[in-house]
């Protein structure tokens, strides 16, 4: 039966006729431009390649409907007011790592990544599966925002240095960059931590105002060029174990979407955060040879230095635990990493240490 036939032949047809004509006007309509600005230059990779298939996804999936007009760093605002800028209305959204707002909310450290805390593949299954995808929104609406995770750099090395770090004792003094509760937690080992926007790592290195750096992992660290300053690299870091970047998006912005471009927007930031998780998983392997083929010492930290790192991380977590919601979600994501772990533990993990012992790779 079409349309036509169902109404006329329907004793309900008037009525369902009369509230179709009703709701229809509720969203705007036609094609919508969004300003995104972001807290790193044009061409970074791995941070502004995620922000870039992100703007393509929405475009492509909207047929053209919603256009995403990327600001990066410095054009619009700076690049820690991105998250400022979106909150009051003076951009439509920003992508960026939410743990450069922790000082506006603590909660939102655990929407990059903690210490000790989840992996890529952790976060995706706290956040699709295990609350975490609400608690961001919970958090972000205190600011006016709606939140998604959008891309993931993946487990992050410990970094750069000029020398070699083989006992706590080295970490005494050492001007260091690390942003979020990484850094809160190094600085409780007596380093001298600093947070710098990623555009301004390098030359903060090459002018000595800091001894080392983080960044984010050896594909996007060679093409900032740190191997020209730093000798050692250490693997393995305790701060960022799977970092998510998120595109917080002006709430009144949101909601006067459609319903579909709401869920463009989502769906979108997701395709974005595995395909950009993979993308350093898979670059990263061939960019750490390239960098040892350089004369780079890469170098793993010792079990005395990990265990100064877990005293201090767990120290830096406790520290905000009177805040409710921190304490929520931080017992939200550390029972989803519990719950995943559990699993890959005796299943990737026993795979791929057996896969690599019998066939050696
Ligand atoms: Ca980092």
């Amino acid at each position: 039966m079409d349309r036509r036939s169902f109404l006329k032949n329907s004793a309900l047809g008037g009525t369902a006729a009369a509230a179709t004509t009703l709701a229809a006007p509720a969203y705007a309509q036609g094609n919508r431009t969004l300003t995104m600005v972001t807290s790193v230059p044009d061409g970074f990779a791995v941070f502004d390649d995620a922000a870039v298939n992100f703007a393509e996804n929405v475009n492509a999936m909207s047929g053209g409907e919603l256009t995403i007009e990327k600001k990066a760093a410095g054009q619009l605002v700076g690049a820690f007011e991105v998250f400022d800028a979106v909150s009051s209305g003076q951009a439509d959204m920003y992508h960026s790592a939410d743990y450069y707002f922790g000082g506006q909310h603590p909660g939102l450290y655990f929407f990059t990544a903690v210490p000790f805390g989840a992996t890529g593949g952790e976060m995706a299954s706290w956040y699709y599966h295990g609350g975490g995808k609400e608690l961001h929104h919970e958090v972000g609406e205190i600011f006016g925002l709606k939140s998604f995770i959008c891309g993931n750099t993946g487990h992050q090395p410990g970094g750069w240095f000029n020398k070699e770090i083989n006992t706590a004792a080295d970490l005494q003094g050492l001007k260091f960059r690390m942003p979020g509760l990484g850094g809160l937690a190094l600085g409780r080992t007596g380093a001298s931590v600093q947070n710098v926007p990623g555009g301004e790592i390098y030359q903060a290195l090459a002018s000595g105002a800091i001894d080392g750096a983080e960044w984010i992992g050896p594909f996007a660290d060679e093409r900032l060029g740190f191997q020209e300053i730093c000798e050692f690299y250490y693997t393995g870091g305790m701060h960022e174990p799977g970092s998510a970047l998120t595109c917080g998006v002006n709430l009144d912005v949101f909601n006067e979407l459609s319903p579909a471009h709401q869920a463009i927007i989502e769906t979108a930031a997701a395709a974005t955060h595995q395909w950009s998780l993979s993308q350093s998983n898979y670059n990263n392997g061939a960019a750490l040879e390239r960098l040892k083929a350089q004369g780079v010492k890469v170098l793993e930290f010792s079990d005395e230095i990990w265990d100064a790192f877990g005293t201090a991380a767990a120290e830096a977590l406790d520290e905000f635990m009177d805040d409710e919601l921190f304490a929520r979600i931080r017992a939200s994501q550390e029972a989803a990493v519990a719950a995943t772990y559990a699993w890959t533990s005796v299943s990737d993990g026993v795979y791929t240490a057996q896969r690599g012992r019998v066939r050696a790779g």
